[in-house]
């Protein structure tokens, strides 16, 4: 039986989707192969990859004026080839970050080796339970870029609105939101997103760059970072991870069929407000996150006590409500709910919880 996977990532995938890639598998299609022994020169291939680009732009309404690419390394490696695609006539760039959590702080500590960077804002004083006010004022007006991580997956705070920034280009992680929440891609210059959240297996990391950035790699950059490399190649420049691409390309089928990025923030929205309902209506539990800024995608929460909080989580996996303890960072317990978690599994969680406060209340 499948479980109830609260895991940050990776993390659910839609069951449909998992069962139609196991049709696949050892014979995609009656090539007589699956799509990992596949040469990814050949036609099939060719066609799942073609077909992942053009499902992501239709589900994003990404404009012609952006590239999309898929490559590897993860969200992680961004955090270096941002920085390194978006010099400044060959030098090294201005970058303004805001930091918001975590991976936003990864992401400035890379840029950090290849620039002139600046902590723009931060919500650290308050452990990351807010997202601090910005303006464009809040920027230096000759910053190259200005990066935001638009959700917080280990502290599960997001941005309620896209900041001004003044006509400075902004670059966006949306690892934990892409697909979950609708945006403008208009109001970005360039969003990055890992797989393994909304998308599919971890392995492939999806690109959006507007094409008048594309082309200001600095020189060292390596070739494999450098986004014109794989722009220039649809993907393909050297083996691309081909069955995560697949695997993310019958998402992209599958969230089309649900209605789109529109009806499944829709049931995001749904799933979280059950969640946080039940937070906000009981004093056991607490979720420290000022509301405006709270996450759709992960919620998190504490108990009275830490000894509770570990009791909690190993008491959930018992009965198949697993991965539920909070980052390290954070403490407490933390449900990702993304897309593939079915509203079934939120019932389940509040039954618990309940349970669970009733015992030890
Ligand atoms: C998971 C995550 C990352 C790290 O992604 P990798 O693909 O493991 O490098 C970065 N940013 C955010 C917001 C994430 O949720």
């Amino acid at each position: 039986m499948r479980k109830f996977n609260f895991s940050a990532g990776p993390s659910m995938l839609y069951e449909e989707v998992l069962r139609r890639v196991q049709d696949g598998l050892v014979d995609y299609n009656g090539t007589g192969m699956s799509v990992m022994e596949m040469s990814h020169r050949s036609k099939p291939y060719e066609a799942i990859n073609a077909d992942a680009e053009a499902l992501l732009r239709e589900l994003m309404d990404i404009p012609s004026d952006y590239d999309v690419i898929f490559v590897q390394g993860g969200a992680s490696m961004q955090f270096e080839a941002i920085p390194l695609n978006l010099s400044r006539d060959g030098a090294y760039p201005k970058g303004d970050y805001v930091i918001t959590g975590n991976f936003s702080e990864k992401a400035y500590k890379e840029a950090v080796k290849y620039g002139d960077m600046v902590a723009a804002a931060s919500s650290k004083d308050k452990n990351f339970t807010y997202i601090p006010a910005l303006s464009a004022d809040s920027f230096r007006k000759d910053a190259d870029y200005v990066h935001i991580c638009y959700n917080n997956t280990i502290f599960g705070s997001r941005f309620a609105s896209v900041p001004d920034t003044g006509g400075i280009p902004l670059v966006a992680d949306l690892s934990s939101c892409i697909l979950g929440q609708a945006v403008d891609v208009r109001d970005f210059s360039v969003i990055y997103a890992g797989a393994q959240k909304n998308i599919g297996p971890a392995g492939v990391t999806v690109v959006i760059v507007k094409k008048e950035l594309a082309n200001r790699a600095h020189p060292l950059c390596p070739t494999m970072m450098k986004w014109s490399t794989q722009i220039k190649e649809k993907s393909l420049y050297n083996t691309p991870p081909a069955f995560s691409t697949y695997v993310a390309t019958e998402t992209f089928k599958y969230v089309k069929e649900l209605g789109g990025v529109a009806a499944v923030q829709k049931a995001n929205e749904k799933k979280a407000g059950m969640l946080y309902d039940y937070i906000d209506g009981t004093d056991f539990y607490n979720n420290p996150v000022e509301k405006p800024y709270r996450s759709i995608m992960n919620v998190t929460f504490t108990s009275p006590s830490k000894e509770l909080d570990e009791q909690f989580a190993a008491e959930a996996a018992k009965v198949g409500l697993v991965s539920l303890k909070g980052h390290r960072l954070v403490g407490g317990m933390r449900a990702s709910i993304y897309n593939a978690m079915p509203p079934a599994g939120i019932e389940a969680l509040i039954a618990f919880m309940k349970d669970f406060e009733r015992k030890n209340g």
